[in-house]
């Protein structure tokens, strides 16, 4: 009975082996060695899974509370009836940077600073909008102008990532699947996609200084330079605190990702 059971567990799992084609074929040809990889990629899989749940509910969290907040904060006006673009404007000015164009851009959370063509762009809202959070956007994108005059460490590591990240990023994922299915035959393959998912891991804990520095330098020059007040200010705070919430749930799942794949090429 027990042996009967014990036969048609080791049946059914065989059938599940040869059903993944790649696992099937090489179960034929390495033995008792794939189905040690399965068993591994289901253990790691199975708690990577739980994190990356946690990761995207924390990342949905976010993102709900971000585009709450904005929409909040776009109703509330500022005191001077200052744009967004009026806003950018100034404050370059005010940080002594004459060759930084502010532009509008199609779409909604389109707003970015481009170091290449120096401009900040801002979508159609924050560009004509004259509330808090058009001005809290604003003032972010002209902090990484800021950061871009004066040589600030971080964003340049950043921007010599980024012609490495875009490249790793378009074949990182095939480059792990096949490593983790030739894990047996080429185990150096997974260890390559290992070291190119390191770079995007590193491009989005690079993000965080750039990021929290940007809205440190936007905040801190709303309030000198009068644009928010004690009513307005912590409303602004609270925008960039949300926006800034994104890229660490982002870097955490990056990370959490990177730990899984050395796990299983270490495990093997
Ligand atoms: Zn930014």
């Amino acid at each position: 009975m027990l042996k009967n059971l014990l036969d048609t567990s080791a049946d059914i799992s065989s059938k599940l082996m040869s059903r993944l084609a790649f696992c099937g074929e090489a179960a034929s040809v390495y033995g008792e060695r794939p189905r040690i990889v399965l068993d591994l990629l289901i253990k790691q899989g199975m708690s990577i899974w739980l994190i990356m749940i946690i990761v995207m509910a924390l990342s949905f969290f976010v993102q709900h509370m971000l585009q709450s907040r904005f929409h909040k904060y776009s109703q509330v006006r500022l005191g001077n009836g200052m744009s967004g673009a009026d806003v950018a404007r100034k404050m370059l000015q005010d940080n002594g940077i004459y060759d930084v164009k502010v532009v509008s851009v199609q779409g909604t959370l389109t707003d970015h600073y481009n170091p290449a063509t120096k401009t900040v762009n801002l979508s159609g809202s924050v560009y004509s909008g004259c509330s808090v959070a058009a001005a809290a956007v604003a003032a972010h994108e002209c902090g990484h102008a800021v950061q871009h005059a004066v040589g600030y460490a971080p964003l340049r590591m950043r921007s010599a990532l980024v012609p490495v990240v875009s490249f790793a990023s378009n074949i990182v994922q095939w480059i792990l699947l096949l490593g983790v299915l030739m894990i047996n035959v080429f185990p150096g393959l997974l260890w390559f996609g290992i070291a190119l998912f390191a770079m995007t891991t590193l491009f989005s804990i690079i993000t965080l200084p750039v990021e929290i520095n940007a809205s440190m330098r936007a905040v801190n020059w709303l309030n000198s330079a009068g644009i928010t007040d004690y009513r307005t200010s912590p409303l602004a705070v609270d925008a960039l605190k949300w926006a800034a919430y994104t890229y660490v749930i982002a870097a955490i799942g990056s990370i959490a990702t990177l730990l899984y794949y050395i796990g299983l090429a270490r495990r093997d």
